[in-house]
């Protein structure tokens, strides 16, 4: 049996974030996550750095902890945030008397927020509506989360901390955690477990023996084709339904909805949600009316005990230590907490260094600007991929080294992981055109084995599916994107004359 000092349940931005800062003060760690990294809550996220305006008013202690890690991460990590800044915007026929309440709040909280004049907010923004009437600037930022994820995690791997993906955890018995991987069952021995499995915290405690009460809160995304801005655009009022927009790579997210969920998978998007989402984005970045929604998609808040604050919650337990609710933005700050209650319960002395120590270390040399842009500081050793330059998804530009590198490099299993380290298959076509090009470089740099090929691009593109269809009714170019990728490759006989071509390949090999 395997033995360590902590393992770590959850390989969300938390449980990265974790074993990063226990690695970093020379804790043995190993990190189970049951599916990809971020694939959980993080990845479903809008990846706003929070400025903290947004709970000024209904959280003031969550808005000063944003405020001060917004600063923190932009100090660690600066080449995997795009520092957008943001805007708040009032619009006509919105609650005057909040604007002094934001006001208030802002200085209270130490959020930094500047008031402009709505001539010069269309100026910084020319697709706003006219109907803005108030507007402030402030530091929000814009994150990729998978991406930060995968840093964390790389990182922590670098100072020791082993990463195992697609392994869940299915018991804890006094440190025992049994997990399932590759079809198997194993065993690691832990002398205290973090709980960081976001919604998942509740059931992964019982595993243990320990009753926490956790409410999950779904909230729908929506994905435009290009950028309507510039920057982050919140709404100026109590938070509610369809307040942010935001510029994420060369898409626009326009969410989020909120309702509660008694499912923690499988759970659905309404078409209503789409409407409220559409209507809210499309009213004040009026950009977004001429503009295609590429998909939507959804997840879930953890949200500890009742109501609906955004602070999270450290929940010791003798060997046994759960991490949840919070932010993405506070994801660093809720890990150092965890991390010192471990550090107490193993007598650990070292303190914690993730404030003031980078997320890899950045080089700034020629030709790397591209992997930058596209990796952070992982762009480094993107760029050892160079000469492989055959454009393998053209919606985003993904070449057949980006392919390889993040299969090879950051922890990959299959076609829908490298999508998330490299956006392959997230651009007009969703996936149609790359996906079997994808399957075809693992296969010939021999990732994947030839039997494989069909389930991979086919698991793959039933995820693109799942945010086209709550759409397609009410987007004309999506159902005709539909039909197209089903014309393509929906046809199940056309898979199994692939299938039955290659089984007959195999006789003569
Ligand atoms: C629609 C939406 C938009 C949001 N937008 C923002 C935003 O813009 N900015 C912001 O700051 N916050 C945002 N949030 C909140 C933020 O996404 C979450 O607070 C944060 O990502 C939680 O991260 P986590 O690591 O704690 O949880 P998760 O990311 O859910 O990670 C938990 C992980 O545990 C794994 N797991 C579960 N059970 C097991 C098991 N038995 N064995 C092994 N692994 C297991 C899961 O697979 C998962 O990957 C948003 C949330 C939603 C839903």
């Amino acid at each position: 049996m395997e033995k360590c000092e902590v393992c770590v349940v959850g390989g969300g931005i938390t449980g990265a974030g974790v074993a990063r800062d226990l690695a970093l003060r020379g804790v043995d760690v190993v990190l189970l996550e049951k599916g990809d990294l971020g694939v959980g809550s993080t990845g479903r996220s809008h990846g706003l750095l929070h400025s903290g305006g947004r709970y000024v008013v209904s959280d003031p202690e969550s808005a000063a902890q944003c405020a001060s890690e917004n600063r923190i991460l932009r100090r660690i990590a600066p080449s995997f945030l795009k520092d957008t800044g943001g805007l708040f915007v009032g619009m006509k026929g919105d609650d005057e008397e909040y604007y002094s309440r934001f006001v208030k709040g802002c200085r209270r909280a130490g959020v930094r927020a500047e008031e402009l004049s709505p001539e010069e907010a269309l100026r910084l923004e020319p697709g706003l509506s006219d109907d803005v009437e108030v507007a402030f600037r402030v530091m929000d930022a814009v994150a990729d989360p998978f991406l930060l994820t995968v840093a964390n995690a790389y990182a922590a791997s670098l100072e020791g901390a082993e990463v195992h993906t697609y392994a869940e955890v299915v018991g804890i018995d006094d440190g025992e955690v049994r997990f399932r991987s590759n079809g198997r069952e194993r065993l690691v021995k832990a002398e205290v477990v973090v709980n960081a499995s976001g919604v998942w915290a509740a059931r992964v405690a019982e595993l243990a023996g320990h009753a926490i009460t956790l409410k999950p809160y779904r909230g729908t995304i929506l994905v435009y084709a290009g950028r309507a801005s510039e920057h982050v655009i919140n709404r100026l009022r109590m938070p509610s339904q369809g307040d942010i927009m935001l510029p994420h790579r060369n898409t626009t997210l326009a969410g989020t909805t909120f309702s509660p969920e008694e499912r923690l998978e499988r759970y659905g998007i309404e078409p209503e949600e789409v409407q409220v989402l559409r209507r809210e984005a499309e009213r004040v970045l009026v950009k977004l009316r001429t503009r295609r929604i590429l998909r939507a998609y959804a997840g879930l808040r953890p949200i500890v005990g009742e109501g609906r604050k955004r602070d999270f919650s450290l929940i010791p337990e003798d060997g046994f230590i759960t991490i949840t609710g919070g932010k993405f933005t506070t994801y660093r700050l809720m890990a150092e907490h965890a991390s010192d209650e471990v550090c107490r319960q193993l007598g650990v002395r070292a303190r914690c260094t993730t404030a003031t120590t980078s997320i890899l270390e950045e080089e700034d040399r020629e030709g790397l600007e591209l992997y930058r842009e596209r990796y952070g500081a992982l762009g480094t050793q993107a760029a050892e991929y160079a000469d492989r330059r055959r454009r393998i998804c053209l919606c985003e530009g993904v070449t057949e080294g980006e392919v390889l590198f993040a299969a090879e490099k950051l922890f990959c299993r299959n076609i829908r992981d490298i999508r998330r380290r490299t956006r392959l298959g997230m651009g007009y076509c969703q996936g149609r055109r790359c996906n079997l090009e994808a399957a075809l470089v693992l296969y010939s740099a021999g990732m994947i084995d030839h039997s494989t090929v069909h389930t991979q691009v086919l698991n793959s593109l039933r995820e693109r599916w799942k945010g086209l269809l709550p759409i397609a009714a009410q987007v004309d170019e999506v159902l005709r994107e539909l039909r197209l990728m089903e014309a393509t490759f929906g046809c199940a006989a056309c898979y199994d004359r692939i299938k039955k071509h290659v089984r007959g390949l195999e006789r003569f090999l």
